[in-house]
């Protein structure tokens, strides 16, 4: 137990989804929280892709919600306007065979993009943005944070939450405490090619969505078939022992095999006018999953998808359950 001090502000690292959930938690019970984010806006992997002409979920597709809290959580979000039910009509590719899929589970986006939960979770929170943290110290009981792009350290916080994945997190850890960094090392995250891609000469399809089974890319979505969605831009994974094992190739090279991939599935990508992103962690975790990670006598701890079986839902309730125990140890303390 933190018996020296009571917990009375928090940072937390990472404002994606995990982050924000458990931001939110702690702030409803009267903790101060500060988030340190790297990028300029919230919901890290729940992400959209924006150019002048156009935009494309990029990162998370769909999400799923089964247990009852996630359940509520997202009916919130629907009655705020900020997710909605996607009815696709998802066809499976294996083997040369296209078929329909007959998966009957209720799939949801964020709307207008799928950053857009994120955006309203971010609402009232103390967020830093382009603060990327790169050490963090502790003094007596109280830890100061170092960002990057700053030059004064931040703090003193009684607890600091880490919400990354977990590679990033290790980095963090590795000489900080053996006990954290030997959960974040054992994690095994796979990296993600994404393509998304204007196929004009591709006539329309008598599919939105498809699964690729035994293939390099493993999805394929017309991002225009989900509600509040213009355009007509594809979103392309790659799967993920593929994008892991060409993880250092050149954008180039990953979209001529990607490219050749869709030709093969009978896609016409002539003309096509394509955009890459590398994702160096996109999915993938501890292989049994403990939910979330806390050292309460150092005021420390770790949430994430890693941590709770991958997925945006996963990561939701790792950071919720994370902020309750830190609010155990508060009270008891
Ligand atoms: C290509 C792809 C497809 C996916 N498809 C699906 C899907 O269809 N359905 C589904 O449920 N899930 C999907 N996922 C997974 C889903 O996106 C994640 O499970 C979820 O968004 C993870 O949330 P998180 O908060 O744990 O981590 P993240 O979203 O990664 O948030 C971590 C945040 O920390 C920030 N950060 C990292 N390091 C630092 C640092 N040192 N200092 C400050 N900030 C830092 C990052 O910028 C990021 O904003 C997909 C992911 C990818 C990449």
């Amino acid at each position: 137990m933190n018996t020296n001090k009571e917990i009375k502000r928090v940072a937390i690292i990472g404002a994606g989804i995990a982050g924000l959930s458990c931001a939110r938690k702690l702030q409803s019970h009267g903790i101060t929280v500060d988030i340190f984010e790297k990028s300029r806006g919230p919901s890290g992997r729940m992400s959209t892709r924006r150019s002048e002409e156009w935009s494309a979920d990029h990162g998370a597709q769909y999400f799923t919600a089964r247990d009852p809290r996630f359940i509520q959580e997202v009916q919130g979000w629907v009655q705020a306007g900020t997710a909605a039910i996607w009815k696709p009509n998802i066809k499976v590719y294996e083997a040369g065979i296209w078929r329909e899929s007959n998966s009957q589970e209720y799939r949801y986006v964020g709307t207008p993009n799928m950053n857009s939960p994120g955006k309203h979770l971010a609402k009232d929170l103390s967020i830093h943005y382009e603060a990327t943290v790169c050490g963090l110290e502790r003094i007596g009981d109280q830890w100061t944070l170092q960002c990057s792009e700053l030059t004064e350290m931040r703090g003193a916080y009684d607890f600091v939450v880490i919400a990354i994945p977990a590679p990033q997190a290790n980095a963090l850890l590795k000489d900080l405490d053996a006990r954290a960094a030997d959960i974040a090392s054992s994690a095994q995250m796979k990296a993600c090619w994404t393509m998304m891609a204007h196929l004009p000469n591709q006539k329309s399809t008598d599919f939105d969505s498809a699964f690729i089974n035994q293939e390099i890319i493993s999805w394929i979505c017309q991002n225009g078939s989900k509600p509040m969605r213009h355009g007509n831009i594809w979103t392309i994974h790659g799967n993920p022992t593929w994008s892991q094992n060409h993880v250092e190739s050149s954008k180039e090279d990953a979209q001529d095999q990607m490219v050749k991939c869709m030709t093969s599935l009978g896609l016409n990508c002539q003309d096509a006018e394509i955009s890459m992103h590398r994702w160096r962690y996109a999915s993938g975790g501890l292989e049994n999953s403990i939910g979330f990670f806390s050292l309460p006598d150092i005021g420390l701890g770790l949430c994430g998808d890693w941590l709770n079986g991958g997925r945006v839902e996963g990561a939701w309730l790792s950071g919720m359950e994370l902020a309750a125990e830190i609010e155990l140890i508060k009270t008891t303390s």
